[in-house]
């Protein structure tokens, strides 16, 4: 069965999932302020999945039966460090989203609730995913480092990213 417990915490996810689209949304407008095309492009395509995931959980919740209930979005910063700075902040937020979604598979072991650990799989690998991503960009930031032409040439590559 699925319970009020996982429920609510499901629907605190689509709130976190928003939340992530909006972070990355705020650093895409940043980087097209600073003229790093590739990078802004890189986070909008990152922000549309988090709005893909949001409404995975969205639609998830309906088919169990449940009402959603949409809480409040905070807002995202405004102002951010350098480039290599802001993937540090970005491998740390997916690792607290990965918290999050870890949190949600035991309640639903906890429930013996095998349909909601179906789901929720396709969120354990995806986070695999996420975290493997950016810290494979923060990697390669560590290596250019002040070298602002290698950066122009990787903000180029970044823009290439096809949506999954
Ligand atoms: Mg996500």
């Amino acid at each position: 069965m699925f319970s009020k417990t996982l429920a609510k915490e499901m629907n605190l996810q689509i709130m976190h999932e928003m939340y992530s689209a909006y972070l990355y949304l705020s650093m895409a407008s940043h980087f097209e302020i600073n003229s790093l095309k590739g990078f802004a492009h890189w986070m909008k395509v990152q922000a549309e999945e988090e709005l893909e995931h949001a409404m995975k959980f969205y639609e998830y919740i309906n088919d169990r039966g449940e009402k959603v209930n949409l809480e409040q979005i905070n807002q995202p910063p405004l102002e951010f460090g350098t480039v290599e700075e802001i993937f540090k902040m970005v491998l740390e937020h997916e690792q607290e989203v990965t918290a999050r979604i870890n949190l949600l598979y035991d309640i639903a072991v906890r429930d013996k609730d095998f349909a909601s650990q179906s789901f929720l799989n396709w969120f354990v690998d995806e986070q695999v995913e996420e975290e493997k991503n950016a810290s494979e960009i923060l990697e390669t930031l560590k290596m250019i480092g002040d070298k602002g032409n290698t950066l122009f040439m990787f903000d180029h590559s970044l823009g290439e990213r096809e949506k999954e």
